[in-house]
């Protein structure tokens, strides 16, 4: 996969070149290019942003400067735009755009964009109803979380399918040595080698979870037989 980036700070993206994202990077699963849009300038300031018609509080980036950065580019693919009134991005996003062969980014600073930028996007997309001083660091997080799920990124020990959110539920409890910590023991369905009553254990956490933290999720997903009688065992487990 390939990402272009365009953004007034390219040097913002490094952690982007660590950990296993980085090692995908030398491997080359996948491509970040960084664009800084101020080099398509053509004023002898190099401006990038101008005072907003009608007046009002700080400044407005000019689409100029941006269109012949994405015209500059040989293959833009997808074109997502970064604005907190985007359309929420979700795991479900990440999955869709992680299938893409090419990724373009733009980043947004100062006030956001001259509105007529949104026609060049084929998605307008937020990272949450909050609002950032700019669109780096929205896009650093899409982009781990979309190329992590290539292959090869996470290694062969490591799965993004029991995660949260890949399958419309929270994930299960994980633990790790030692057994017993201040008091607090890992269950022990978890040491019995019992494969079928560990893999029952873990649905029913992982729905367990869901049910306590995220209740509004379970609206939305679809129980079959079995997991209709775990969710009624929770209720009753968590009532005494
Ligand atoms: N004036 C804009 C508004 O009220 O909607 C906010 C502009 S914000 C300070 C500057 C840039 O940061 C935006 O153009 C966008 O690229 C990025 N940004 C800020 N918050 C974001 C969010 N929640 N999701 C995605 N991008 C965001």
């Amino acid at each position: 996969m390939k990402i272009n980036v365009l953004t007034l700070f390219p040097d913002m993206f490094t952690p982007l070149q660590t950990s296993m994202l980085g090692r995908g990077l030398e491997d080359g699963k996948w491509d970040l290019n960084l664009i800084n849009f101020r080099d398509f300038t053509t004023d002898f300031h190099h401006h990038v942003d101008d005072t907003p018609y009608g007046g009002g509080a700080g400044m407005v980036l000019q689409i100029m400067p941006i269109q012949k950065a994405l015209d500059s580019l040989k293959n833009k693919g997808r074109v997502i735009i970064t604005a907190p009134q985007g359309k929420t991005f979700t795991q479900q996003t990440a999955q869709s755009w992680s299938k893409e062969e090419t990724l373009t980014f733009i980043c947004g600073h100062y006030e956001g964009f001259d509105e007529r930028i949104y026609q060049l996007a084929d998605e307008v997309v937020s990272i949450g109803d909050y609002v950032l001083t700019g669109g780096e660091l929205p896009t650093m997080s899409m982009i781990d979380a979309t190329v992590r799920l290539l292959p090869g990124i996470l290694g062969n020990a490591a799965s993004p399918v029991d995660e949260s959110f890949a399958q419309g539920l929270l994930e299960y409890p994980q633990y790790t040595r030692p057994e017993e910590f201040n008091g607090m023991k890992v269950p022990s369905v978890l040491t019995s080698g019992n494969h079928q009553k560990i893999d029952r254990w873990r649905r029913k956490e992982a729905l367990r979870a869901t049910y306590l933290r995220r209740p509004d999720m379970l609206a939305n997903y679809q129980l079959n037989k079995e997991e209709t009688t775990m969710l009624a065992e929770i209720k009753e487990e968590e009532t005494n």
